[in-house]
């Protein structure tokens, strides 16, 4: 392994899978920044705001790989193809993904392929929004008094066929941290109290964490299944008593 430091220049032909972490520029990571300021091609998802894509070198092209939530996965064999073709081109490429590339983010679809292909790659860590946006709104996803363990989901369970066993579930994790579950609240809030939550469970959501629009919103289960506690996408959901520990340390 010929691997030196996450910011070594990229060498031609090599992809970064670089996670841009939730929004803000300065939680990008510093090697984020060097291989930004510094490549030929940026394939950028539709959550990576242009204040982190203005940090790009100024001749660098840039490639919108927009995937949405709820919009069908057959695009993502072509952002791989993608990914591949350009570096046969010998072109030095920025894969810049919301958060981490390998949460929630098919970031490791992205690498399998590039292995596949014989092509050199690096994957720059980001911080993920499971765990910045609780951070930013003063919520401590882990408390000594409440929990030692922490579940990160996807709102997606409850549309596809779920994986989930809820009661199990809702046993085993005291805090559960939902991605993509904005626009399912209501049904989210509904399976938890089936699978045993109380009406009374503390949730908060927070839209936009990092950005300058961020909001929190806080309420109970019972508010969330009844659809009044306001969740625009994107949003990360914390379902549990670390809600009530919040400390806010900046305006919502
Ligand atoms: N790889 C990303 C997650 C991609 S899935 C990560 O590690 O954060 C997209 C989901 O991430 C959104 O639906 C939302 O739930 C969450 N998300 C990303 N950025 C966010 C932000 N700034 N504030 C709140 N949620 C965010």
């Amino acid at each position: 392994m010929t691997y030196k430091t996450l910011s070594a220049p990229l060498e031609a032909g090599e992809v970064a899978l670089v996670g841009a972490g939730p929004g803000d520029p300065d939680l990008l990571t510093q090697a984020a920044v060097k291989l930004l300021a510094d490549c030929d091609v940026i394939v950028h998802d539709a959550l990576v705001p242009e204040s982190i894509l203005s940090l790009g070198a100024s001749n660098a092209e840039r490639i919108y790989a927009g995937k949405r939530g709820g919009r069908p996965s057959a695009a993502q064999q072509d952002i791989s193809n993608t990914l591949v073709q350009l570096a046969k081109e010998n072109r030095r490429i920025v894969r810049l993904k919301g958060g981490d590339p390998f949460v929630f983010g098919r970031g490791g679809e992205e690498a399998r392929a590039l292995v596949e292909a014989g092509i050199k790659f690096r994957v720059i860590p980001g911080i993920t929004s499971g765990v910045a946006a609780p951070a930013m709104a003063g919520i401590p996803v882990t408390d000594r008094t409440v929990n030692s363990s922490i579940a990160f989901l996807t709102g997606h369970e409850l549309s596809d066929e779920s994986r989930i066993d809820w009661p199990a579930l809702v046993s085993a994790f005291p805090v559960l941290v939902f991605y993509m579950a904005a626009r399912v609240l209501p049904d989210l809030a509904t399976r938890l109290m089936d699978a045993g939550l109380t009406a009374e469970m503390p949730v908060a959501v927070i839209h936009n964490a990092s950005l300058l629009d961020e909001t929190v919103a806080t309420g109970s289960l019972q508010q969330a299944k009844a659809g009044t506690l306001e969740a625009i996408s994107p949003s990360i959901v914390i379902i549990g008593e670390v809600v009530n520990e919040r400390t806010p340390w900046k305006d919502d």
